[in-house]
């Protein structure tokens, strides 16, 4: 069964490694769910090649590498500090994130 504990365009703070503390919006899930890519966060340098029939110039770009889940804690709305996520169903049956910190819910 699948957690989907973080989302895209989730705020999550980075907990460990060079970028520890930085806070960034996830912009990809990957790899069943335990693999993220965060805006601006675990940046590496990439070499592109150059592509003279689009016009692309080659050289170094700056990319976001993918990251653990495990590496981020998700950063709540409401209490706007890093916090665990807690899982609630509707009387429907739909599951819903709430903040463990405030219990504001988060979907
Ligand atoms: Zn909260």
């Amino acid at each position: 069964m699948r957690k989907n504990k973080i989302r895209v365009n989730d705020k999550v703070m980075v907990m460990t490694g060079k970028d520890r503390g930085k806070v960034g919006t996830v912009k990809s899930v990957l790899y069943k769910d335990e693999n993220i890519v965060v805006d601006q966060v675990n940046m590496v340098k990439r070499h592109v090649k150059g592509n003279p029939y689009t016009g692309k110039s080659g050289g170094i770009q700056d990319k976001e590498a993918p990251m653990h889940i495990s590496n981020v804690a998700l950063v709540c709305d409401s209490c706007t500090k890093p916090t665990r996520i807690g899982f609630t169903y509707t009387e429907d049956g739909r599951k819903l994130r709430f903040c463990k910190k405030c219990h504001e819910m988060l979907d």
